[in-house]
């Protein structure tokens, strides 16, 4: 045996070892059979079915959920023959008759004529986030039919803000994920009412609602009224970096909008104090205690003057 052939040998085994050890089930089917050439043997521990029984393509679209299968399958034989790398969602079927949400990344391999010559790919389980999708669905629907929204400004109320946190907290434990709040409170608005009146501030509110909403950019970042003039943002797989950035994006917002306030010991325009705070949420945390935690450091910028963002300690 010469050491290249070792060698080779060696890799391959490598290979294999890698490739059977990641969560991701890698698979292989050959194009002009339309069968299965390989996949790798932990899909038996996430749908039950030992490799041995993924045959051909057949075998796979029927274990496919009904109402995703010809969706999916016309999707990816059309991607295949155009040979484009694709990737789909869709939910397949585990052997005591449940359903498991994958992702297929599928990537289109050629032979030297530039023929497609199998397909390899990856099954990702993408349960969890499908959760905590459709949960956040659910709630933006109730949103939606106002039980959840504030009458005044338009954004998510306080109840609305519970659930959210709620789904988030869970998501960001189960994937070790880092989240954060960031709490607001106008400075003086007691005194901005008793010089402009009720009714501009309630408009004052609106704006600075709509302020605020234009800071969060990614989809799941969330802002709701906590309570009379003060308001929240929860931002999932967000670093305190990131986090302290939104907040100073949304300070400066707020004095870009340049709403007079005279009477206000701190200038002569509105501004909010800021308490920031990030968690990576362990099993014996509880969001409650982390709100109080961002909750206290809104009250130490308060107590150090006022228009600023405290994130520690
Ligand atoms: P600080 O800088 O310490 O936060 O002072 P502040 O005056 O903002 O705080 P305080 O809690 O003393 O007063 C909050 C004020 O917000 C009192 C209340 O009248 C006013 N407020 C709460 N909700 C509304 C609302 O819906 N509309 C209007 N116009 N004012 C409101
Ligand atoms: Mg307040
Ligand atoms: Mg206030």
């Amino acid at each position: 045996m010469t050491h290249h052939a070792n060698d080779a040998e060696i890799d391959s085994t490598v290979y294999r070892t890698l490739l059977e050890s990641t969560k991701a089930i890698p698979w292989k089917i050959d194009w002009s059979t339309m069968r299965f050439a390989y996949i790798g043997p932990q899909i038996e521990s996430l749908l039950g079915w030992s490799p041995s029984t993924w045959v051909s393509v057949e075998d796979w679209a029927a274990r496919m959920h009904p109402e995703d299968r010809e969706r999916v399958v016309n999707f990816c034989v059309a991607q295949s023959q155009a040979g484009t790398d694709h990737e789909a969602d869709y939910r397949a079927l585990t052997r005591d008759g449940g359903y498991v949400w994958i992702r297929d990344v599928v990537h289109v391999v050629r032979n030297e004529a530039g023929d497609v010559d199998s397909l390899i790919g990856f099954m990702f389980d993408i349960s969890e986030r499908k959760k905590t999708e459709e949960e956040l669905a659910r709630l933006q629907k109730e949103l939606e039919e106002l039980s959840f929204k504030d009458g005044l400004t338009g954004v998510a109320n306080r109840r609305m803000f519970d659930s959210v946190l709620d789904v988030e907290w869970t998501h960001a434990r189960r994937n070790n994920q880092s989240l954060a709040l960031v709490m607001f409170d106008i400075d003086y608005f007691k005194q901005y009412n008793d010089r402009y009146g009720h009714i501009q501030g309630d408009d004052c509110l609106k704006r600075v609602a709509r302020a605020l909403s234009s800071a969060a950019t990614r989809s799941r970042d969330f802002l709701a009224r906590f309570g009379g003039e003060e308001f929240v943002l929860v931002l999932p797989e967000t670093d305190e970096k990131a986090a302290i950035k939104i907040a100073e994006r949304c300070r400066n917002l707020i004095f870009k909008e340049q709403i007079p306030h005279e009477h206000s010991p701190v200038g002569q325009l509105l501004t909010v104090s800021i308490g920031v705070g990030t968690i990576v949420p362990m099993r014996q945390d509880e969001p409650l205690r982390f709100v109080e935690t961002v909750d206290k450091r809104l009250y130490l910028a308060k107590q150090q003057g006022r228009n600023r963002i405290v994130n520690g300690p």
